[in-house]
Formats: C-alpha cells, structure tokens, sequence
C-alpha cells in the first residue's frame, strides 16, 4: 500500500500489485467513512494491506485520505494518475469504492456540486458523476461505503438543494459490474469499521476467485452483515420485553421511549460493538437513529422522539412486562435463596434414603 511505504517504494509495490483499490471521496460526505477505517480491527487495513491474511492477493489502496501521493512528496498530479490509468483500461483488476453522495450535475446550468481532480484535456474540475461515469463500467467491484454513497443520507434530506443520491440512485439498482457483481452497498453514518473492512476482504477474495457471490439483501448490502435488526443484537433487549423503559439518559433500561429505532433498524452494531468489540449505540446509551437504512434520515425524524411506529408494541409490552417482572422478581426471590436442607446440626435432611 501506498500510504504505509517510502514515496518511491510505494510507487513500485502500487505498479506491481495484482488488484488496485481507488478510493473515491469526492461525493458530498463528511470523510467519515475513510477515518471509520482507520480504526478497523477485524481485519485492520494494516492486516489487509500487508497481506496478514492468507491467500489475500496483493493490494495498492489508492486512498486520498493519508495517501503520500496525495501529499507534497509526489504531489496530487501522480496522486489522481491512478484514476486517469483506470479510465485508460491500463489497471486492471480494480475495485472501485465511493464515498460521499452523488449530487445531480443536470439540474444546473453552470458550475459544479462535487469534483474530483481536474481533466487533463480541459484543466477544468473533474465532476465525481463523470468519474463514476467512465470507471464503473470497468472496475470489477463498485462499493459505496457509508449512507451518503449507498442511499445518498444527510445531503438527500428533503428541501435540498443538490438533488444527492447514491450509487445504486446513479447507477441504476440493477447495474452489474462487468464481472457480474451488483453494487455493493455497505451502509453507515459513519460506516462501522469492522464492516467495511470485512466486506473488502470478502471483494479482494472474491476477486481472486477464492470466494462465491457475496451474499446481497434487496438494499445490496451484505446479508450476513444487515441480516438482524439492532434490537435482536441489543444489550438493552431484556428490558424491552420486560416493557421497562428509560425515562431519561443514564438509565441502563431500554431507550424506546426516548427515540431508539432498533427494533425496525437492520444492523449489527449493537452486537459487533463499535471499536473492538467495545460500544455499539444502545449498549452505551444512544438512540439508534437508523443511519444505515435507505429512509435515513426523513424517515426517523424528529430524532429523539419515541418513534411513532413503536407505540403499539411499546404499550403492549408495557401490559405483559409489567405481569412478567412482577412474576420473575418472585422468582428471582425464590431462587436466590440457597436450598433449605444446606445446615449445621444432627439431622440430615437431603432426602437421601440409607440403603445399607
Ligand atoms: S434500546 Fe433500542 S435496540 Fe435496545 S432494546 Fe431498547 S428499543 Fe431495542
Ligand atoms: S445502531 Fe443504529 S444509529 Fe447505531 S450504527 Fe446501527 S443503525 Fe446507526
């Protein structure tokens, strides 16, 4: 990987590698996806990068977060060269990753929402629609990371003024790669670091041919990843059942009432943790607000309000919890006591019958 190695050593080891990552940030985002992935640890980038994982085939990460072509080093011209070869069919394979929504150039008549390097036949900005343009239908992989790339996010609210989408919006929900493969769309606000990561390896394997067709929900995001909803993941879920809510932050009960989304969002932060297997929204206290649902945000606002689609079952849980936690601190009771023939003194009183 360029980013980790001497300037010219990178330039070798990048020349020589069998599949190239270009890492596309010129949507509309915030970059938190790029430094999402600095703290990926199942695998690391580092793991992937450096070929920790066997069998994984040589990568060059083109990767304007901390790349040093991007740097006064090499300068950007030989940073944005990597996406001037793949336009030229000279990289091949390549995975093509984009982050950040794509805004929609057409509504205007002049100047530019997002560009991405400029056109070396022009000098002009080059718009991150064009990029997608000319290199989708020759990379190998198209991944949007994030919420932003994947279904277009904070930028596509309502009453905005860019007209954002993402990939799939752009590309149409049906494109396939040339080699077959659908968008993948591996979703996040930010994306969790672990996910992204793994999806990655589960590509570059896939490429090798090591792998079969990465398993997609409807939305195109790995099932195994989105098959579960925050709540069936959730640290938080015993005292939903048992329909004992938090009333205010700082409580350890359920936060349903104060606006967490879980039992209809698919993710698996909740379980997977956040950093290392530490954190995940509701285990420490946060509402889940749904970023990684194609709805996010419109579809969950106002934040912090106990969702309206949640009203039904929380009443209903309330009437069954409450029976329930009455009958199982009875329970409870009975079964912290130790059993009563546990004492001092002449008698034995186990119920063990002597037979000699
Ligand atoms: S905090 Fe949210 S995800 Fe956790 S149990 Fe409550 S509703 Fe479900
Ligand atoms: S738990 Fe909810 S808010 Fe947290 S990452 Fe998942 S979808 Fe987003």
């Amino acid at each position: 990987m360029s980013t980790t190695l001497e300037p010219e050593h990178a330039q070798e080891t990048a020349e020589e590698a069998a599949v190239h990552i270009l890492w596309m940030n010129g949507g509309l985002s915030c970059d938190g996806d790029s430094v999402a992935l600095t703290a990926a640890t199942q695998p690391s980038i580092e793991e992937i990068v450096l070929g920790a994982l066997p069998g994984l085939p040589k990568i060059a990460v083109h990767w304007p977060l901390i790349d040093f072509e991007c740097g006064p080093e090499t300068g950007a011209d030989n940073f944005i060269e990597w996406w001037h070869k793949a336009d030229r069919g000279e990289l091949e394979p390549f995975v093509l990753v984009v982050e950040g929504s794509i805004p929609n150039e057409a509504i205007k008549s002049e100047g530019y929402w997002a560009g991405f390097g400029n056109n070396p036949a022009t000098g002009q900005p080059m718009r991150t629609s064009e990029w997608l343009d000319r290199l989708a239908s020759k990379a190998t992989a198209v991944v949007a990371v994030g919420t932003c790339a994947t279904y277009g996010g904070i930028h596509a609210m309502a009453g905005n003024p860019t007209g954002a989408m993402g990939v799939p919006d752009y590309l149409g929900w049906g494109w396939k790669s040339k080699a077959g493969l659908p968008i993948v769309c591996v979703p996040g606000c930010p994306i969790h670091p672990d996910n992204l990561s793994e999806t990655l390896v589960y590509l570059l394997y896939q490429v090798a041919g090591q792998a079969p067709m990465i398993p997609l929900d409807a939305e195109l995001r790995p099932q195994w990843l989105f098959g579960s909803t925050v709540h069936e993941g959730c640290d938080r879920a015993g005292y939903y059942e048992q329909g004992d809510f938090a009333k205010e932050y700082g409580s350890a009960k359920c936060l349903v009432k104060l606006g967490c989304w879980g039992p209809v969002v698919n993710c698996n932060v909740p379980k997977r943790g956040w950093i290392n297997g530490v954190g995940g929204c509701p285990n420490v206290g946060g509402i889940c607000i749904a970023c990684t649902m194609p709805g996010f945000p419109d579809k969950f606002m106002p934040f912090m309000d106990e969702p309206t689609g949640a009203r039904v079952s929380t009443t209903a849980s309330t009437a069954y919890g409450t029976v329930v936690r009455r009958l199982r601190k009875y329970t409870i009771r009975q079964k912290n006591k130790e059993p009563k023939w546990r004492h001092k003194g002449s008698q034995l009183s186990t119920g063990y019958t002597k037979v000699w």
